[in-house]
Order: C-alpha cells, then sequence, then structure tokens
C-alpha cells in the first residue's frame, strides 16, 4: 500500500518586525504536522512591505505579487516599522499590504474572536462575560470609504487660505452582496446559525443601500437568525453582552474599529488570527491581525499563536484540511492547559516562555497527540 501524500503550494511572507520571528514557528508547526499527516509543503518565501522595499525598493515587488497568485494560499506575518515611518502613504510598508488585498480581491476578512478558558484573565471584561464567546467578524475589505473617490485636501474658494478636506463613502450592491454572501454561508455553518448585519441606516446613503441589500438577501436563507444594529450600538453591545453575537456583518470602516474592540473580549493580540478571501479566483490571505511589534522585534519575545492560528484558517478554508487545523488548534490548547505562557498572556503562577520555547512546546504537543 502506498499512501497517498497530498502537496499544496503556499506563498509565505514573513515582512517584517517580528514577522520572521512568528513565521519560523507556525513553519515548523506546518512541517511536523505535514509529517504527522501525510501533507508536503512546498513554501515559496518572498519579502513584503520593509524587507521588500530594502531589498527592492517596493513594498509589493512584481516578483512577490506573481509568486502570491500561482500559490494555493498565500501566509503573511506582519509589516511596517519605524525605519520606514517617514516614507509617503503610498510608499511605506502598509501600502504593499492594501495593494495585495487588492489585487487577490481578497474582499471578505473573517476575524473569530474566541475566548480561551485558560486566558480569561487576560481580558479587561469580566470573566463571566467573555467565558464561551465565539464570534467571527466579517469585514468588507475592498471597498468603503478607504478606497472611495474623490478624496483629498483642497484650499476652499474664497476661503482666505482655508483648506477643507473629504473622502467618499462608496458601495456598489455587487460589493455588499458579495460579502454578504459570504457571511450567510459561514452563518450556515455555524451551529447557532445567527447573522447581525452592523450599519448606520439611520443616517448614511451607503448603509442604507448596505441594510438593503443584506436584509433581501437574507429572505433567501430562512434557517439563518437574521437582525441589523446601528454601528454605535453595536460597539456598546460587544462590550455589554458578547455571547449574543455569532456572525457579525459589516463595512470596511466600522469591521476596521469594531475587530479591534472585539480583541479585548480574548484579552490579547497575539491570539487573534484573520482570513481574507475572495471569490476563489485568487488565493485566500492569513495573517495575524496583530502588526510587527517593533518593540519587542528581534527578541524572541512574541506570541507566535495568532500567526500559527492564522494558518490553521487556511488550513481549513483554502485546503481543506480541518483535521489537521483541529490538530494544531489541540496542540495549543494543550500547552495553555500545561501553563505555558509568552509574555503578551502571562500572569500569576505561569511559565514563561519565549517565542521559540512556546513553539517547540506546541510541536511536542502535536507529536504526543498523534
Ligand atoms: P499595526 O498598525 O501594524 O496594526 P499597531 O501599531 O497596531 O500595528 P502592533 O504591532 O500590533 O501595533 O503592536 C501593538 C502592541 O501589541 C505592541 O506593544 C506589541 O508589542 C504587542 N503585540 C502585538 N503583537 C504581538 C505578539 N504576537 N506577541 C506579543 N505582543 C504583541
Ligand atoms: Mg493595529
Amino acid at each position: 500500500l502506498v499512501a497517498k501524500v497530498a502537496r499544496h503550494r503556499i506563498a509565505v511572507l514573513p515582512g517584517d518586525g517580528i514577522g520572521p520571528e512568528i513565521m519560523n514557528v507556525t513553519l515548523e508547526v506546518l512541517r511536523t504536522a505535514g509529517r504527522r499527516f501525510d501533507v508536503e509543503w512546498e513554501f515559496l518565501e518572498a519579502p513584503i512591505g520593509g524587507a521588500a522595499i530594502d531589498a527592492a525598493g517596493d513594498p509589493l515587488p512584481v516578483e512577490t505579487l506573481s509568486l502570491c497568485r500561482r500559490a494555493e494560499a498565500v501566509l503573511l506575518a506582519c509589516v511596517g516599522g519605524p525605519k520606514w515611518d517617514n516614507l509617503s502613504s503610498k510608499q511605506r510598508p502598509e501600502a504593499g499590504l492594501l495593494r495585495l488585498r487588492k489585487e487577490l480581491e481578497a474582499f471578505a476578512n473573517l476575524r473569530p474572536v474566541r475566548t480561551f478558558s485558560q486566558l480569561l484573565d487576560a481580558s479587561p471584561l469580566k470573566s463571566e462575560l467573555v467565558a464561551g464567546v465565539d464570534l467571527i467578524i466579517v469585514r468588507e475589505l475592498t471597498g468603503d470609504v478607504y478606497f472611495g473617490e474623490p478624496r483629498g485636501i483642497e484650499f476652499i474658494p474664497e476661503g482666505n487660505g482655508e483648506r477643507e478636506a473629504f473622502n467618499t463613502m462608496l458601495y456598489r450592491e455587487s460589493e455588499i452582496d458579495r460579502v454578504a454572501k459570504v457571511a450567510f454561508e459561514l452563518a450556515m455553518t455555524r451551529p447557532r446559525r445567527k447573522l447581525c448585519s452592523v450599519d448606520k441606516a439611520n443616517v448614511l446613503e451607503t448603509s442604507m443601500l448596505w441594510r438593503s441589500r443584506v436584509s433581501t438577501m437574507a429572505a433567501s436563507y430562512p434557517d439563518v437568525e437574521f437582525s441589523s444594529m446601528y454601528v454605535d450600538n453595536a460597539a456598546m453591545q460587544l462590550v455589554r453582552y458578547p455571547k449574543q453575537f455569532d456572525v457579525v456583518l459589516t463595512g470596511n470602516m466600522f469591521g476596521d474599529i469594531l475587530s479591534d474592540e472585539a480583541s479585548m473580549i480574548s484579552g490579547s493580540l497575539g491570539m487573534l488570527p484573520s482570513a481574507s478571501l475572495g471569490d476563489g479566483t485568487f488565493p485566500a490571505i492569513y495573517e495575524p491581525i496583530h502588526g510587527s511589534a517593533p518593540d519587542i522585534a528581534g527578541q524572541n519575545k512574541a506570541n507566535p499563536m495568532a500567526c500559527i492560528l492564522s494558518a490553521t484558517l487556511m488550513l481549513r478554508y483554502s485546503l481543506n484540511r480541518p483535521d489537521m487545523a483541529d490538530a494544531i488548534e489541540l496542540a495549543i490548547t494543550n500547552v495553555l492547559d500545561q501553563g505555558y505562557r509568552t509574555a503578551d498572556i502571562m500572569s500569576a503562577g505561569k511559565r514563561l516562555c519565549n517565542c521559540s520555547e512556546i513553539g517547540d512546546k506546541i510541536l511536542e504537543a502535536l507529536q504526543e497527540s498523534a
């Protein structure tokens, strides 16, 4: 009998700051899981962000983009850092990441927010409020006021030198529909089958269109318990009683703000992964929600779990390997149960690990549970 070995080609973008450290650990975890589940990896590594500016004068070199297009999925750590702070907004490391999302048409950003029972004390919210939270924010990623034209800063005619600035909040029906469909389909796969769409339809034209399109789509998903909520109320409800939420669908700017707020339910940025999906034409992008953490970069102190959990989202959504994702998540749970912590989630009586040490503990747990 010959075991069937699956091969997967992944674009690996370590980026800047703590990126290379957490990506190293993540690739080791994937290699170990691969040996256990008969998966062979082809990791294609390329620079993005500041590393790419230094190497090629461009935060998203054409070689990096074409390598991403040839892969099944893109695994990215984080970009940016003080070294490149003085560049113009289009030349900065972050511009490379925005362009990558746009080029790969990654319009749906999925951010699962869950609590780890071992880390309840890491949240500033009361333990009984956050215990058992399991929600997922679906944030539209390639439209809204972040991309709408016209935008600018101009002198007001006859304004005696006074300037005004403007942005355009813009959504097309097709842009709303495609991200809403991702959210409804996702809700159908979850036990509670709830979807809350967040907008500001009492004030904004884009939100009125958003609400009408999403409500229309809700009619074709009778099994999904659908509701709409104004964004100001949603911000309040997220800390008042987060367990009421299952899938939260929202636009680019509201999603940006609400998902940072929601990260405090879990307690640490270092635990939160994300997936940026398109319609399947191009590979999806998987990355932790945190940045490059310049304050601890190069010190082997970072928590690699957000990056590892992003890889488990890749296993679920792009590679159809929930078995491997489950095994890796179980290894992380076991390591937390054993009391090992990185500095960002450290508390009294626990055992402090650096980035590579916690990585080794996860590898051991992954081998032991086999
Ligand atoms: P960005 O603008 O790229 O999102 P940011 O300014 O929000 O970046 P981060 O780089 O995310 O900042 O860091 C915010 C804080 O969280 C820093 O103190 C950083 O050290 C810490 N932090 C972020 N990620 C991690 C991690 N994986 N492990 C430990 N600490 C982290
Ligand atoms: Mg940030």
